[in-house]
């Protein structure tokens, strides 16, 4: 493999809500999509095949129902539709640097958005469609994090990328503790078994039992996203046991 080959051939890159609303409380900042879209041209560029899941966070999380005294499957299904919202930014933010992308969701709306179906979405990539991935599974109860884990592995993705404010996982909260190290690799178990805060547990477990490994990576570094898909070690990789430790304490993100 020579340094321009890429490593990964298609990948389901996870973006939260919050990675969009970049130093915002709220919504998204324009800004940060289109430095986001022109990452993902850049790798478009080399042939990569793209896939999204987009978060809601930055807008609603069916917890905030919760908190509220409400029904906690209507507020899911309200965080869904917020990841549609998400969706239809990025994509004007893909399109705008020329790339041709398609909307799917998993709850129809089809004046919206096409509605997701596995095969589709393949034959999307295949053209060298950009897919994005919206209204997470469908269901309540679970989150973006496991769509992600979920549509890699149908759409026989090689990678999940998943997009952070920090760059990997840490043996300690980096902003709180300097002298914190980063990960390079990490065992799915030991992520589940020590707690680590990267994706949920039904997320890492897909995962796991599927053999599709997670880079956890800083994706508003700009090349960053290019870098990964070129194998290089930045962020951190979580995969099958024969991933070297560094850290032993209780690890965290940092915030994700
Ligand atoms: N959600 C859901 N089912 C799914 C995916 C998402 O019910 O399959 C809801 C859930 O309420 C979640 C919200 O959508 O809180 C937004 O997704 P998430 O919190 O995963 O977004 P992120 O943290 O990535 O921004």
């Amino acid at each position: 493999m020579t340094a321009s080959t890429p490593r990964w051939r298609r990948v389901l890159l996870k973006l939260s809500g919050e990675a969009l609303g970049g130093r915002k409380e709220y919504g998204f900042d324009f800004q940060v999509v289109s430095v986001i879209a022109e990452q993902v041209a850049r790798v478009h560029q080399l042939g990569v095949e793209v896939a999204l899941v987009v978060g809601g966070g930055n807008i609603f999380r069916g917890r905030h129902a919760e908190e509220g005294g409400f029904d906690r499957a209507t507020g899911d299904y309200m965080g869904m539709l917020a990841t549609v919202i998400n969706a239809l930014a990025l994509q004007e933010g893909l399109e705008k640097v020329g790339l041709h992308a398609r909307t799917m969701t998993a709850i129809q709306m089809p004046q919206v958005a096409e509605p997701y179906i596995r095969r589709r979405g393949i034959r999307h990539l295949e053209k060298g469609r950009v897919i994005i991935l919206a209204g997470g599974s469908g269901n309540p109860y679970f989150t973006t994090d496991t769509t992600a884990a979920l549509r890699a592995v149908e759409l026989e993705a090689e990678v999940v990328l998943k997009a952070t404010k920090v760059d990997g996982i840490y043996s300690a909260d980096p902003l709180q503790e300097p002298t914190a190290e980063r990960f390079q690799r990490l065992d799915y178990l030991e992520v589940l078994n020590r707690g680590i805060e990267v994706m949920d547990n039904t997320a890492l477990t897909l995962c796991m039992d599927n053999g599709v490994p997670i880079i956890v990576f800083d994706l508003l570094q700009a090349g960053n996203l290019e870098r990964v898909i070129r194998g290089e070690n930045i962020g951190t990789f979580v995969g099958a046991p024969g991933a070297r430790v560094e850290q032993s304490p209780a690890a965290t993100t940092g915030g994700h």
